[in-house]
């Protein structure tokens, strides 16, 4: 199977024009299993076609965001037209069939506040470059240059920032590519999910602003990212030149030259089919068995290939599209300390209800001291360790189910550790009260609770003030309050603001 990190189908469909390189109905015959499929907003002044080097334009004209929005659900609407699966998850992902990622290249459909992201989210977006080479309210892209780097503007404004923070908290992946090396940094900095260029190459080979120095490709690496190499014949060429009798061999340079530096695992491909002149040895989806066959040619095993053609890809997606998992893979072992604190305040076990289990961790504590528990996540993924981790054992049962809208019965403890914050804000009066509800008298509730001051508050995460935290802890005796706020680190080990309470409290 192939998954290919770009192409701009919709974009040629939704203008009416002759597809050149990917007929979806003969894609499946060269083994393409899809990829990402970009939305994207034309601006009113056609680009340019690719030009003669050296060149070094301007950056196009920003996009109406109303315009933008409207093209977008236009293109959204071709993409739910076509025969493909629209990519949710990870296992959606079948040899045999053609799986999509809708993806935004560019963010300008967006609502600069950011109220919209989870209805597209609910929609199928799963990825998203915060700009294209264009300015827009979150970021200015790269302009089109050779030879050049993309230090060419400015990165992130404040509202791309906030932007990267809710993908990672929604499991949106983020895209690099197009944006200027400033934006890149500003991304490695804000976000906490592995680093992804969907269609850049190296700029050691090809020196255009669209591809990525040495620096750039190692931090991806580093995060456990992946590189699209992208087959448009000026980002490959060392001359920069758009000429389509350009080799084939020229992709596999690339290849080789970003496996070498930073590992087969960060190596896969971004065509930019459709949107791009690739070499007329290739053609189109059709050239891809060949393709494979080239870099083969070079010594890479069949391991090797299977990384670079899908691996790679799935493994960012499961990374990325599971926030709630790859928090919990960095995090120690341990139980969360709030949770032991309620254990140890009850003189004898009885039922308890863990709440976004993870890597069940919790629930594992809680069997091994005596407890029943009911382990409820929103991720087959989750569930599946769990049951993995405890075996068989009949006082565990386990719950498939979003956290609003799960349902348990009365019970003695509920534990959510670092899950309430996930929760729809619109929701989330209603599960809390779900929770103290089906507390019986003398139950406890463990986890915690977001402030208002962190640095997540504002990306569709919910906070909560210390007065409006006392105000929810109302039908509790409150045994532990404690406040953090102060700089931190992610999990990923970057500076972040935290600000929550730990809590642990007995039902009155
Ligand atoms: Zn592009």
């Amino acid at each position: 199977m192939i998954i290919d990190g770009h192409n701009d189908l919709l974009l040629r469909s939704w203008r009416g024009q002759p597809l050149r390189h990917l007929e979806l109905a003969s894609a499946a015959r060269s083994g393409f299993g899809g990829g990402f499929f970009a939305v994207f907003v034309p601006g009113a002044v056609a680009a340019l076609d690719e030009p003669e080097p050296p060149y070094s334009q301007p950056l196009p004209e920003p996009v109406d965001r109303d315009e933008a929005l409207r093209v977008a659900e236009e293109q959204t609407a071709i993409l739910e037209g076509l025969d493909v699966t629209i990519a949710r998850r990870v296992e959606d992902f079948q040899p045999g069939r053609i799986t999509a990622v809708l993806h935004f290249e560019g963010a300008e459909p967006l609502a600069p506040d950011l109220s919209d992201l989870r209805a597209w989210h609910e929609r199928g977006l799963r990825s998203l470059g915060i700009a294209w080479s264009r300015r827009n309210a979150f970021a200015e892209g790269a302009s089109f240059a050779f030879p050049s780097s993309a230090d060419t503007g400015p990165g992130l404004t404040d509202a791309g920032r906030r932007l990267v923070r809710a993908c990672n908290q929604f499991g949106i992946l983020v895209d690099v590519s197009h944006l200027t090396e400033v934006g890149f940094w500003d991304v490695a900095d804000a976000s906490n999910a592995p680093l992804v260029a969907t269609h850049s190459n190296a700029h050691a080979l090809c020196a255009s602003s669209r591809n990525l120095t040495d620096e750039q490709l190692d931090t991806i690496g580093k995060s456990d990212g992946v590189v699209g190499v992208n087959f448009c014949v000026s980002f490959l060429r060392a001359d920069g030149r758009p000429d389509p009798a350009t080799p084939l061999a020229e992709i596999v340079r690339h290849v080789e030259y970003i496996g070498e530096r930073i590992g087969i695992e960060h190596v896969a491909f971004g065509s930019d089919f459709e949107g791009a002149i690739v070499p007329d040895e290739l053609g189109g989806v059709d050239g891809l068995p060949t393709l494979v066959e080239a870099i083969r040619a070079r010594g890479f095993d069949d391991e090797a290939i299977a990384k670079i053609t899908h691996e790679n890809w799935l493994r960012v997606f499961r990374r990325t599209w599971r926030p709630w998992l790859r928090y919990f893979e960095r995090v120690d072992d341990e139980p969360r300390g709030t949770l032991l604190e309620a254990m140890r305040a009850f003189a004898v076990p009885g039922l308890a209800v863990d709440l976004g289990c993870g890597t069940g961790r919790d629930t594992v504590a809680l069997l091994g001291a005596g407890w029943s528990v009911l382990a409820i996540d929103g991720e087959q993924e989750a569930i599946d360790r769990v049951q993995a981790a405890v075996g068989a054992d009949a006082r565990l049962a386990t719950q498939l189910a979003p956290l609003e809208e799960a349902r348990w019965p009365a019970c003695d403890l509920v534990n959510a550790s670092f899950a309430l914050p996930f929760v729809r804000p619109d929701r989330f009066a209603e599960v809390w009260q779900r929770i103290v509800d089906s507390l019986r008298p003398g139950g406890r509730f463990s986890g915690q609770i977001f402030g208002d001051h962190d640095a997540w508050a504002g990306t569709g995460i919910v906070v909560r003030t210390r007065v409006e935290v006392e105000r929810l802890l109302e039908p509790f005796a409150i045994e532990r309050l404690d406040e953090v706020d102060e700089e931190g680190s992610t999990v990923l080990g970057r500076p972040k603001h935290w600000h929550l309470f730990h809590v642990v409290a007995r039902k009155l």
